[in-house]
């Protein structure tokens, strides 16, 4: 059996456009524009190009983006100012940190003063703890949208095992309490997992979030199983993902590709979110 290959760049320009309608009818009613801030510090190269199509596909969506690109000196009380500016400028409903910051710069202080409302990678401590008790909440992309693409595939989540490798605040633990609050039985390895190969045999929805090229082989696999693969590895110029997606396409029943999968998704959730946190600062 070949896996059916779960298409996200199809799903991401579905809900870009849904996006898209969703800017026009908030413009007709409020009279103006959804912003979306980036916040670029330094200059990584994977961070730049990251940002950039960040702030494309917020113009493609018709939103206003107010783009902020910092150099690597920038301290943290000066990066701390830009975001409490942020965070009190009327236009803007979403601010987004590009991650990693310069080492001078604590991630966990910044992330804690964007005003939680704004929070449009939803890590900021309010949203990761309504999240973790089944309250409303900015949800981090990347996980929301391997959600989307797993209940578009499967439809009810409800009973399946669930495991999810990588404990990361970014993608694996939110994506564990995500598949939670949809009545999965959820295994979140890392690690010092024993025997991983053994636990992700168990998964009828296997998330793969670790950052080890094509560590997942097709033989760890249920027959049949779901594979959410989140890594992107770059080595020698070429992306893969943490899936072994040869093997595994002969043993899956259905499997994201890299690039193709995940990937696209990450944007269309961040737009996702910066419509809902300005129809919700709008009171919408
Ligand atoms: P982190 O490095 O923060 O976390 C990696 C996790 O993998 C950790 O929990 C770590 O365990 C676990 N891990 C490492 N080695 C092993 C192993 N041998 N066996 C089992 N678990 C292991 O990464 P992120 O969560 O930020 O990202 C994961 C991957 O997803 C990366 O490739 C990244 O590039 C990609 N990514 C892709 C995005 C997209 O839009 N497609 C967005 C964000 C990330 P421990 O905690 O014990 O160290």
């Amino acid at each position: 059996m070949t896996a059916k290959r779960i298409d996200g760049k199809a799903a991401a320009a579905a809900i870009r456009e849904r996006v898209a309608a969703g800017v026009r009818e908030f413009e007709a009613r409020t009279g103006r524009s959804p912003g979306l801030a980036t916040v670029l510090v330094g200059e990584d190269p994977a961070s730049a190009v990251y940002v950039r199509s960040k702030n494309r596909a917020t113009a493609e969506a018709g939103m206003a983006g107010f783009a902020h690109n910092l150099p690597d000196t920038t301290s943290e009380d000066e990066l701390l100012q830009l975001v409490t500016d942020l965070n009190s400028d009327a236009r803007v409903d979403g601010i987004l940190v590009q991650l990693p910051l310069p080492s001078q710069i604590d991630a966990t202080r910044v992330i804690e003063t964007i005003e939680p409302g704004k929070d449009v990678d939803g890590f900021h401590p309010m949203n990761a703890g309504r999240l973790a008790i089944g309250l409303p909440s900015l949800v981090p992309c990347t996980p929301y949208g391997c959600l989307y693409l797993l209940k578009q595939e499967l439809g009810s989540l409800a009973g399946l095992n669930a495991v999810v490798i990588g404990r990361s605040n970014i993608v694996g633990k939110p994506m564990a309490q995500l598949l939670l609050a949809e009545s999965c039985t959820v295994t979140i390895a890392h690690s010092r997992t024993k025997d991983l190969s053994a636990v992700v045999k168990r998964a009828d929805i296997v998330v793969a979030a670790v950052g080890r090229p094509e560590m997942v082989k097709g033989d760890w696999l249920k027959p049949g199983a779901t594979v959410i693969d989140v890594g992107m590895n770059r080595t020698d110029g070429k992306l893969s993902g943490d899936v072994d997606f040869d093997s595994a396409r002969e043993v899956a029943g259905a499997i994201t590709p890299v690039p193709g999968g995940v990937g696209p998704m990450t944007i269309a959730m961040l737009l996702a979110n910066t419509l809902a946190a300005a129809r919700a600062r709008a009171g919408l």
